[in-house]
């Protein structure tokens, strides 16, 4: 039976051989917030994790000082060397066209044909009046973010190219998704004026649901679904949308679990076409207006690493990591987006406080599934 539920894209691995990460922290806080991830890479270790991991120096420092954004050497040694990459944020003032973001970030999310990005939004403290639970899955390689389009005298065109294979994959992994969980499944689309590419949208989606009658399935155009997202998150279960809508629906969502500083990200290649199957980042971006400040939230960024733990199998430490956030969070640790004091490096040894101690306390270390 075909797997929905994230952790599974990994079975079948070679439990001998290492899990090799590439680490790239990026730009603004990126690196602030990734020196916060590295510590629960080692932590795993001390468990007994077969894991390596080396840091790539790609970023707008790099570009300005080399020209080079990301070579594809680099590429090609990530996509057949590595098995995910652990990544910050990328963007950065000094370069507004944002060259070396796109060569960076979107050559890797399409060059490892990373269709699916999920982004998962619930409470991070328990005991909300009005719980949600909403996953977010975000075509991640095309739509409006293809980046091909034209500026002319008085007219500027953004093209927005839907590939029937991308969102095969994308709706697939979410009926999957929305199958094992047990809950709704909503499309945001515009089919009703993006009648070329929502309407192919429109047509895989009907056909995916009339091959999965479990699953409580609709269409929803987009604007009505973010009134009703604000209205009633609770709602919600597995929301799939293009590269765009997706990008503004999670945004929105991330409100919900506290702002942008928390929420976390996972991209991933269903059809495993390379070694290299998934991308674990925060949702949110480089953020320069506070880069450099200690004022970065890592709590995004160590949930991804949770996300990306669950993705290699690692069931036990992801718990672990999702749990210490919490209690972290439940014992007044805040970063002043939460409206606390505390400092990037603080925020994240809050959260360490509450990780187990290796084998000694350990929680039960599962076999990979
Ligand atoms: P991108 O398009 O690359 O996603 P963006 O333009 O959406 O980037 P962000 O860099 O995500 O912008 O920043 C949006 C807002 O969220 C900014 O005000 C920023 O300071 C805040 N923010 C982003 N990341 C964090 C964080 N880790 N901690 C606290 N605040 C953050």
């Amino acid at each position: 039976m075909e797997c929905g539920t994230i952790g599974c894209e990994m079975g079948g691995a070679d439990l001998d051989k290492p899990v090799r990460l590439a680490l790239i922290p990026g730009d603004g806080v990126g690196p602030e917030v990734m020196a916060e991830a590295l510590p629960c890479l080692e932590w795993a270790r001390s468990r007994g994790r077969n894991i390596e991991f080396f840091s790539l120096p790609f970023g707008a420092e790099h570009y300005l000082a080399t020209s080079e954004t990301l070579p594809e050497g680099v590429f090609a040694d990530v996509r057949d060397g590595c098995d995910a990459i652990l990544f910050g944020a990328v963007g950065d003032p000094r370069i507004p066209d944002g060259r070396h973001a796109e060569e960076i970030l979107l050559r890797l999310r399409q060059g490892l044909e990373l269709t699916v990005n999920f982004r998962p939004c619930r409470p991070l403290v328990a005991g909300l009046d009005a719980p949600f639970d909403i996953e977010v899955f975000r075509e991640n390689t095309e739509g409006p973010y293809c980046l091909q389009g034209s500026t002319e005298p008085g007219r500027a065109v953004d093209l927005a190219i839907h590939t029937e294979p991308a969102v095969r994959r994308l709706l697939q992994a979410a009926f999957l998704r929305a199958r094992d969980k047990g809950c709704s499944l909503t499309l945001a689309h515009k089919a009703n004026v993006l009648k070329h590419g929502h309407g192919l949208w429109l047509r895989v989606f009907e056909e995916l649901r009339a091959r999965h009658p479990g699953v409580t399935a609709r269409p929803m155009h987009a604007d009505a679904l973010l009134c009703a997202l604000v209205q009633k998150p609770g709602a919600f279960g597995v929301i799939a949308a293009d590269n765009y809508l997706g990008d503004l629906i999670s945004d929105l969502s991330a409100a919900f679990m506290g702002g942008m500083g928390v929420a976390p990200s996972l991209s991933w290649a269903p059809h495993r076409p390379f070694r290299c199957l998934a991308l674990a980042e925060p949702v949110h971006g480089s953020a320069p207006d506070i880069a450099g400040k200690g004022l970065a939230n890592p709590v995004g960024m160590v949930l991804s690493t949770a996300l990306l733990f669950r993705h290699l199998g690692w069931e036990a430490e992801a718990v672990a990591i999702e749990s210490s956030v919490s209690k972290a969070l439940e014992d007044g640790a805040r970063t002043l987006d939460l409206g606390g004091s505390l400092e990037t490096a603080a925020m994240g040894r809050a959260i360490r406080g509450f990780l187990p101690l290796g084998h000694q306390q350990g929680i039960p270390m599962e076999k990979h599934s």
